[in-house]
């Protein structure tokens, strides 16, 4: 029997908890009273407002411009009015300005299926993708159009397609590929003429075997040129590190970029915004959230403008069931702890976890188990890297790769003193870097 890929090294295998919210179909949020859109919702430079208090906005208008290499454009979700124009703090920490926009009567801008992709050059195809300010929506919000541009001396073979989603809870691409599976291939399919890759491969967790039926069916249907791969469940797969290593066996050496083996890497959600930014017109102003967890009255896969609070989100679900612990954005183990109601949702907002209380674990010494080791997916050693850190030596940390930490939290998941591994990495890196 053939075993089923995955990963080599390391790993951790959470359940996976997504039977909350997982037969919810897409719906969409009725248009909340006030949107919070702010000008940083991708990696790297804000963009540069475009409009002031008091200025009346459409539908998909481009609101925020990019504002460097790597930016993304902003685009209104609604039609309305701007109210102001303040200082707000997202669910990733980071403060930024924001438009406060009222939405109005009018929300007649319609976006369809018009345009012909297929008869447009791949540098067509490329400056829309960043004309529409798509990012990557699996929740690392790089801006899609930096990474589908090969540089001249490079050149990409493989595209994989991310359809793993291995954090436990999150549903939001399994209801894509569910319900949206033909726009996401073909979506897949545009990024593949970009990038002149040859071959794509959409690699997707044997957890959701109704998914990969479903796109095996529409790719054989329609002779799209896509292989389709199951994959062992095991986290972080998501990651494009071990999702090149699980999909075509290639390895990313230490301080690469999937470019430097021949590939580029999109999420799922990623090919269907780029599928409606093509042939739609459809600049990203909305994603699938999934409102989910043990907490959570009525979860569900709502379809939201970008920059709906997190109020308005419960509210649709009902509210709490039971009072949650933690309120999450994005998955469990690599998310933000929410403080905030009013904090909006932005293009990388895949999930908003309301979590019940767990058994107080108390931290404990090192107990030099090694289990961290075995777990990180990086080949790192994150007990040592802990001890260096609290300790203050920086350069020692950095010799030993601290750089190289993905922030999985594979290391604090399977740690039986409850050290926080994930966390002090976080802040090692961020002092590692302010000492270089
Ligand atoms: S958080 Fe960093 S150190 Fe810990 S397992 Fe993940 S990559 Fe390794
Ligand atoms: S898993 Fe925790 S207790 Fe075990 S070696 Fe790593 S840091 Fe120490």
């Amino acid at each position: 029997m053939q075993k089923v890929p995955t990963f080599s090294k390391g790993g951790v295998h959470p359940g996976d908890k997504k039977v909350f919210s997982r037969s919810q179909q897409i719906e969409r949020l009725p248009l909340p009273a006030e949107l919070v859109v702010s000008l940083s919702q991708h990696l790297g430079a804000p963009a540069k407002a475009l409009k002031a208090k008091g200025d009346t906005v459409i539908r998909g208008e481009k609101i925020g411009e990019a504002s460097g290499f790597i930016s993304a454009d902003v685009h209104s979700p609604v039609s309305g009015t701007i109210k102001e124009i303040r200082k707000v703090t997202l669910a990733n920490s980071v403060c930024c300005d924001a438009y406060i926009i009222t939405p109005d009567e009018q929300q007649t801008v319609e976006f369809a299926e018009k345009f012909d992709w297929e008869s447009q050059t791949s540098a067509s195809l490329l400056s829309q993708v960043k004309d529409m300010g798509i990012v990557g929506m699996g929740g690392a919000t790089f801006p899609a159009h930096v990474k589908l541009s090969v540089p001249k001396d490079k050149s990409v073979d493989a595209l994989v397609v991310n359809g793993v989603e291995c954090e436990p809870y999150l549903t939001a691409d399994y209801r894509i590929m569910m319900e949206k599976g033909e726009q996401a291939l073909l979506g897949a399919m545009i990024a593949a003429k970009i990038t002149d890759a040859k071959r794509i491969i959409i690699g997707i967790e044997m957890n959701k075997p109704d998914c990969i039926e479903n796109l095996s069916k529409i790719a054989k249907e329609n002779a799209y040129p896509i292989e389709i791969i199951g994959l062992q469940m095991k986290y972080p797969q998501g990651d494009e590190k071990q999702l090149l290593k699980a999909t075509i066996n290639r390895e990313i050496p230490s301080g690469k970029l999937p470019l430097d083996v021949g590939a580029v890497v999109v999420n799922v959600g990623t090919c269907n915004a780029i599928y409606e930014a093509i042939v739609f017109h459809k600049p990203l102003f909305e994603r699938v959230i999934s409102v989910t967890g043990e907490c959570i009255a009525n979860p569900k896969n709502i379809l939201a403008p970008i920059g709906t609070k997190i109020s308005d989100l419960l509210a649709y679900c009902g509210g709490y069931s039971s009072t949650p612990e933690k309120l999450v954005s994005g998955g469990p183990m690599m998310g933000f702890s929410l403080f905030d109601v009013d904090t909006p949702m932005a293009k990388g907002s895949s999930g908003l976890l309301a979590l019940p209380s767990k058994k107080a674990a108390r931290s404990t010494a090192c107990l030099n188990c090694g289990r961290c080791v075995a777990a990180c997916p990086i080949g790192l050693m994150p007990a040592k890297l802990y001890r260096n850190i609290i300790n203050g030596q920086y350069e020692e940390a950095m010799k030993i790769s601290l750089m190289d930490c993905k922030e999985c939290g594979c290391c604090s998941y399977v740690c039986p003193a409850h050290l926080p591994l994930v966390h002090t990495m976080k802040t090692g890196k961020k002092l590692g870097r302010k000492k270089k």
